[in-house]
């Protein structure tokens, strides 16, 4: 299958990031960090990948735990992506991304740490941060 080519960029457009996916397929996540970290749910494109960074003078990439990183840009504070450390794992932010209209909105996760006060409507598959996590371990293993 023909991978889909992303183009993102950041408010300011110092840094514009490409990357290819298979599926244009988008995860929500409720958790603490992510909310606190763009202001809202984050929206991430998931599994892109040969992911190559412009700008890369302006981003800035903070270590939220000890196994990811998120990157945002330090002229305008837009949040760009989350990533694993070794780099092997990409959520792209779906709101940085241009001419994604087609994107479905596959899952919630961490859904238990989300605040009372917001539901979406999207009918999508939900995962607590336990349930999440598990799948991840198993992936990796
Ligand atoms: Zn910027
Ligand atoms: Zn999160």
């Amino acid at each position: 299958m023909a991978k889909r080519r992303l183009h993102a960029h950041c408010l300011c457009g110092d840094i514009k990031i490409d990357a290819k996916v298979d599926r244009l397929r988008v995860s929500v996540c409720h958790c603490d960090t992510c909310r606190r970290w763009c202001g809202g749910p984050f929206m991430a494109i998931e599994g892109a990948g040969d992911v190559t960074i412009a700008g890369i003078d302006s981003l800035g990439v903070y270590a939220s735990s000890e196994w990811g990183e998120r990157g945002s840009c330090k002229r305008c504070g837009s949040a760009l992506f989350f990533r694993t450390k070794d780099a092997s794992h990409y959520g792209l932010s779906a709101m940085a991304c241009t001419d994604i209209d087609d994107a479905e909105l596959s899952e919630q996760i961490f859904i238990d740490s989300k605040p009372s006060w917001y539901d979406l409507a999207n009918d999508t598959k939900k995962l607590t941060g336990m349930e999440f996590l598990a799948q991840f371990a198993s992936d990796e293993g």
